[in-house]
């Protein structure tokens, strides 16, 4: 007897084999068969003719940490057949904190996360964070180790390099992440206190890893140019004997493009255990607060907004606010009530209706909204991204950023639907069994998901039931609020959670999702 049999369906299974005509039996949180179940019992049946089995999706580059907690259903990914989020990228998160560094975090991450500090309940290490999101969230959850938080743990936000009592210090927390569960370290070196990391000290830190073979996992120093940034990444993991794998990897031009693949195939995958994820739209979305000088960081987050008035910081701003498009960058959420009017509306009407100087406007703007001001970018041609897409060492990472009042990228809603829809049908980028191996076992697998990204017997029972023809992102830069279509059933651990494309209400608690942990 089975909980429930999905019969009568094509099943692909993860690993690039061609789609097969496949019963599906599940029992408790498992995949308990597969092959001819028609004679079989079962407590309930579910027709799958014309549609996909394929095991659940695995999103590895998200900004989902807080909203994990905050929210039981996070519908804008599960509707795209996301079972599983790696959580705290870009090496900036809530955890692990202290006493002191947990209201910094809060403030700091408000505009990806919007983490109230009266919804925090305590906790400090990966370990604790992660127990309290088990349970919790329909979704499975799978963690980094966030560099930031552990460099500002042992040394504080400023530019020196960790002494050596620090750098002991850092390299035991490292140990301790990987023994509560994270896939490796996660940097984002565009960001606070990790722009001031070298290249030698990310080595030292990385290495205790390498016994397990955890990941050095990196948005590399985009701002400063991403072949180079590419490279830094790779001599880390050389040094430190770890994978690398690189966070949202995209170029603007043929010529860039051409140079950081021809790196990657000639070079990287050579030197270290080399792959990399990115969202299949070309325009990124970011914090306002990126674009500052890395000098007003020096002394924390709570410590920028009096820099914010000095002139010599604006003129900085402005020159670096001089690389992006105004008129074509949107504010995409803040916190403030009086300024929601501009939602939607780009730097270039902000700035006109307020009647100052650009970088004195947004200045005050960061000012006004304690530095919470998210952006989303619309420029860029998206075929530009397919080169990668179609690499070999490529899977999904979302970057997806959620504000349910915001005017967000369409990424957080679309990706897999187009991944799986216009990539596969329109553009013949790859074959539907090679997108769900981007979206699954590819991911799973590097992420040491045990037991999930392949659908066969053993394996746990997350699984989306889409149809071919039909799945396709409809979410758009005006209107980002939409679901894909196409993604029928979902489930995890062997609860259903998406019916029809609908959210399952009223599901009993503890919650399917669970706090996974590397390899075990
Ligand atoms: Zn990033």
């Amino acid at each position: 007897m089975y909980d429930l049999i999905i019969e009568k369906g094509d099943l692909i299974d993860g690993s690039r084999a061609p789609r097969r005509r496949l019963d599906l039996g599940i029992r408790g949180d498992r995949v308990a068969s597969i092959g001819d179940l028609s004679g079989e019992k079962a407590r309930q049946r579910l027709d799958a003719k014309g549609k996909i089995l394929a095991p659940g999706f695995v999103d590895v580059h998200n900004h989902s940490d807080a909203w994990l907690l905050k929210i039981p259903h996070l519908l804008p990914k599960t509707t795209q057949g996301f079972t599983t989020e790696v959580i705290m990228a870009d090496g900036i998160s809530y955890a692990p904190v202290n006493p002191h560094t947990a209201p910094d975090w809060i403030f700091y991450m408000r505009a990806l996360n919007a983490l109230l500090y009266e919804e925090y309940t305590g906790w400090q290490s990966l370990g604790e964070y992660m127990a309290a999101l088990d349970g919790r969230s329909v979704q499975n959850a799978i963690t980094h180790l966030p560099y930031a938080n552990v460099r500002v743990l042992a040394q504080g936000y400023g530019r020196a390099a960790p002494d050596d009592f620090q750098m002991s210090q850092i390299r035991g927390m490292v140990e301790q992440g990987m023994a509560e569960g994270a896939v490796g370290v996660s940097t984002g070196l565009d960001y606070l206190s990790e722009f001031f990391a070298s290249t030698a000290e990310l080595a030292e830190a990385c290495a205790p890893m390498s016994a397990q073979g955890g990941l050095y996992v990196t948005h590399v120093r985009y701002r400063k140019g991403t072949l180079e940034g590419v490279k830094e990444a790779v001599e880390i993991g050389r040094r430190a004997k770890v994978p690398v794998h690189i966070s949202h990897l995209k170029g603007t031009t043929p010529e860039q493009i051409d140079a950081i693949l021809s790196y990657i195939d000639q070079t990287a995958v050579h030197e270290v255990d080399f792959t990399f994820d990115v969202y299949p739209y070309l325009p990124g979305s970011t914090m306002l607060n990126f674009i500052l000088p890395y000098e007003v960081w020096e002394e924390g987050p709570m410590g920028v907004l009096p820099r914010l008035k000095e002139p010599q910081i604006r003129a900085r701003f402005a020159h670096g606010l001089a690389a992006y498009k105004l008129d074509q960058t949107f504010i995409a959420w803040l916190p403030g009530k009086e300024n929601s009017r501009y939602l939607g509306k780009s730097l270039a009407q902000y700035v006109a209706a307020v009647g100052k100087p650009a970088a004195d406007a947004l200045c005050d703007l960061l000012i006004e909204e304690h530095l919470a001001v998210l952006l989303v970018f619309h420029y860029g041609d998206d075929k530009l991204v397919f080169p990668f897409l179609a690499h070999e060492k490529y899977m999904m990472g979302t970057d997806g950023i959620y504000f349910p009042d915001g005017a967000v990228h369409p990424r957080m809603y679309g990706s897999a639907g187009r991944l799986l829809g216009s990539c596969v049908r329109d553009h013949h980028l790859f074959s539907l069994e090679d997108a769900v191996y981007k979206l699954s076992a590819h991911p799973a697998s590097r992420f040491g998901l045990k037991d999930r990204g392949l659908l066969k017997e053993g394996a746990f029972a997350d699984v989306v039931v889409f149809d071919p023809q039909a799945v396709a992102d409809r979410a758009t830069y005006q209107d980002p609020h939409q679901y894909c279509t196409g993604i029928d059933h979902v489930f995890v651990n062997g609860v259903q959670i998406i019916r029809e494309g609908k959210e399952v209400k009223d599901l009993p608690r503890p919650l399917p999702g669970r706090a996974l942990k590397f390899k075990q």
